[in-house]
This record gives C-alpha cells, sequence and structure tokens, in this order.
C-alpha cells in the first residue's frame, strides 16, 4: 500500500495567527509516520470552533501549522513501533489530532480508534470531537444523574445538539438556550424539553430558568459560550450545583474570587477534551461507548453543510461557525 502514497499533498495551513485570511493551501510533503504514529489518509475532516481560536491565537500553537482537530479515513502506513497488530493497513479509523486538514496526517497510535461497523468514516469525522466532548462532560465534569435539570447553552450547536440528546438519554430534563427561533425547534427535537431565546436577553434566561425550576436553579451548567453567560450561571446554578465552562465561544470567561463559590457551595470545573481522554484507554473507553449510542441510533448526528477542501473552504467554515449561524457539525470533504 505504501507504494500508493505520494509524496506531496495539499494541506490547509496557518502560517501566522490573525483574521480569518490567513488560512492559505500550500503542497507540502506527506509525513512520515514516526515510530510510534500511524499515517491515514483523510476522507473526511470535522470542523470545530477550536479551529478559531487556534488560528486567531486565543490558544497558542506552533506556527506554521496545519489546521484541523478531527479527521476520518483510512490507515495507509505505520511507524516502526505503532503496528500492534491491533489495526491494519485499509483499517477505517477515527482521529482526534492537530492536521486535519490535510490529505494525509500522521497520528499516535494511542490517538487513533477503529471505526466499528455501522459507524462510516463520514459519521466519524463528525462525531469523534465533539461526541467525546459532549459524552465526557456528561459523566466526567458533571455526572449527569436522572432527574436532574440542566443547562445546556447553544444547544443547536455541535457539541449542543450532542449535549441535548445524551443529557436527556441520561435521564436529565434539559434547558437549552438559543438564539433563533429555528434553533429552538432543532434543540427540542434532539432532547431539549424547555429552550430558551437567549435572544431576550441575560436576564430574561435567568427568569425562566429559575421558573421552570422553581426557584432552585438547574444542578449542572453545560456553558460552552464562555464570556457572555458566565456570570448569570450563578444565578441559575442550584446549591451544590456544578457549573462547567468548555468554551469560549462569546470571548474567555474573566478570572473571578473563588469566595463566589461560597454562596451555593457551587462547583466550578474546566475541563479539556484532551484531559478527559489521555490515556489510549480512556480514548477507547469512551469512544466505543460513542460508537454504540451512534450504530444504535441512540444519538443521531446532524451535519449543517459540507464544505469543499479548499483555503476558500476553509475559511468560509470559520466565518460560518461565527456567524452563529450554524446548527450541529460542519464537515470538510477532504478525498473519496
Ligand atoms: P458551536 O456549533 O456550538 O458554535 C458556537 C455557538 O455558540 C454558536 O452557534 C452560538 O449559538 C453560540 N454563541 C453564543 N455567543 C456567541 C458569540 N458571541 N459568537 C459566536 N457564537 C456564539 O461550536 P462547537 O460545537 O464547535 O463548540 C461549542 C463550544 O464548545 C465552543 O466554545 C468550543 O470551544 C467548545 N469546545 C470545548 C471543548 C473542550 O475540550 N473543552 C471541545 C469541543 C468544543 P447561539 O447563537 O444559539 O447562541
Amino acid at each position: 500500500a505504501s507504494s500508493n502514497i505520494p509524496e506531496r499533498m495539499r494541506a490547509i495551513r496557518v502560517p501566522e495567527t490573525g483574521e480569518i485570511d490567513v488560512i492559505s493551501a500550500q503542497d507540502i510533503a506527506v509525513p512520515e509516520p514516526g515510530a510510534d504514529e500511524v499515517l491515514i489518509k483523510v476522507s473526511w475532516a470535522g470542523v470545530n470552533y477550536i479551529d478559531t481560536y487556534q488560528r486567531s491565537g486565543l490558544y497558542t500553537l506552533p506556527l506554521p501549522f496545519t489546521a484541523g482537530m478531527e479527521a476520518a479515513g483510512k490507515v495507509v502506513k505505520f511507524g516502526k513501533d505503532a503496528d500492534d497488530s491491533s489495526l491494519k493497513v485499509g483499517d477505517a479509523v477515527a482521529a482526534y489530532a492537530l492536521g486535519a486538514y490535510a490529505e494525509y496526517m500522521t497520528v499516535k497510535r494511542e490517538k487513533v480508534v477503529k471505526l466499528p461497523d455501522g459507524v462510516s468514516e463520514k459519521d466519524g469525522a463528525t462525531a469523534i470531537l465533539q461526541g467525546l466532548t459532549a459524552w465526557t462532560l456528561l459523566h466526567e465534569a458533571y455526572q449527569v444523574k436522572k432527574g436532574d435539570a440542566v443547562l445546556i447553552h447553544a444547544a443547536a450547536g455541535g457539541v449542543g445538539l450532542l449535549l441535548c440528546q445524551m443529557a436527556s438519554y441520561l435521564g436529565a430534563t434539559v434547558i437549552g438556550t438559543v438564539s433563533t427561533e429555528e434553533k429552538a425547534a432543532l434543540a427540542k427535537s434532539n432532547g431539549a424539553s424547555h429552550v430558551i431565546n437567549s435572544k431576550s436577553g441575560g436576564a430574561a434566561v435567568v427568569d425562566e430558568v429559575l421558573k421552570l425550576t422553581k426557584g432552585e436553579g438547574v444542578q449542572g451548567i453545560y456553558d460552552g459560550v464562555g464570556k457572555d453567560t458566565w456570570e448569570d450561571g450563578f444565578k441559575m446554578i442550584a446549591r451544590k450545583g456544578t457549573i462547567v465552562s468548555f468554551g469560549n465561544a462569546s470571548g474567555a470567561v474573566p478570572p473571578f474570587p473563588v469566595l463566589k463559590l461560597a454562596a451555593k457551595n457551587t462547583k466550578v470545573v474546566r475541563p479539556t477534551l484532551n484531559n478527559s481522554i489521555l490515556t489510549r484507554q480512556e480514548l477507547e473507553t469512551y469512544s466505543a461507548q460513542l460508537f454504540d449510542l451512534l450504530a444504535k441510533k441512540l444519538v443521531k448526528l446532524r451535519v449543517h453543510k459540507e464544505y469543499p477542501f479548499s483555503a476558500e473552504g476553509v475559511q468560509q467554515t470559520q466565518k460560518d461557525i461565527t456567524s452563529r449561524a450554524t446548527t450541529g457539525k460542519l464537515l470538510i470533504k477532504v478525498q473519496q
């Protein structure tokens, strides 16, 4: 198979941080897998909000870099220590790793998961990052319990729709926030019992959440919006509740005094997917659970749009995801 691997490939790169137009296509060498790495021929790559933080410099990476944090495709080559016979050339796999917007990418063996029958490469690229994020947030950041009321911000987004479905599957009553009526309908059809339009303002959201929970507040808040929703979280969290801050779509959360937590014995956690699935065992356990939910159709995937594999295509994904006009997943069709 390695004889079919070309020497050069197209990759979508960030040569320097800045506005969306820094994103450019380059012809670069196909990377050689390091000893513990696998070379993957990428078919689909998933778009994530983190792409925008890495491009703008909110999260810093060594420059230049090939963009894209998740992909699915086929194994084409192993590094000398990476072939542990659990994978073979031609296997369909998914990976959560930097460098996905390229025809080929190298990934450490321990970061690659084999896709089972019933989960296509397209589904793998749609679900691996946001699906594992939602699932680990619900198990580790705040473990949802049957009968809980939880608040999910940006409920019609990529992570949001998955959180709604999974939290309701786990027995919680889901209250979602969204910015349009169309998104409200979508969140409802994905497991949210109540959806509040955040365009009516933070105070209206707080009032509605308190009304829905008879003044008690919610046991968990899943907040990927960040700056704009942070402060109100403290008004809506129940006594002993957990605020899970996992993103910055509206800007980073500011520093806060720890004494703020004393008012209701509030817990605040700030997890990253990477730390939740750092070991191969963690990744494999959680991915198996995720793939099972997908294969049994207990969780449905929604693709907002497929974008072309070009600088313009990737630029457009970042314009769209930051415009608040997308729902579900944005995908890049790399090569079929
Ligand atoms: P989304 O599809 O959720 O897109 C972001 C959504 O945030 C928008 O659709 C919008 O929904 C909402 N939003 C609210 N305020 C703003 C604003 N000022 N500008 C832009 N959007 C806003 O993206 P993802 O599913 O990819 O990611 C969701 C969040 O989860 C992000 O913050 C991301 O960084 C985080 N994340 C964190 C991970 C981790 O490991 N900690 C892993 C994966 C994702 P609406 O208009 O309805 O409010």
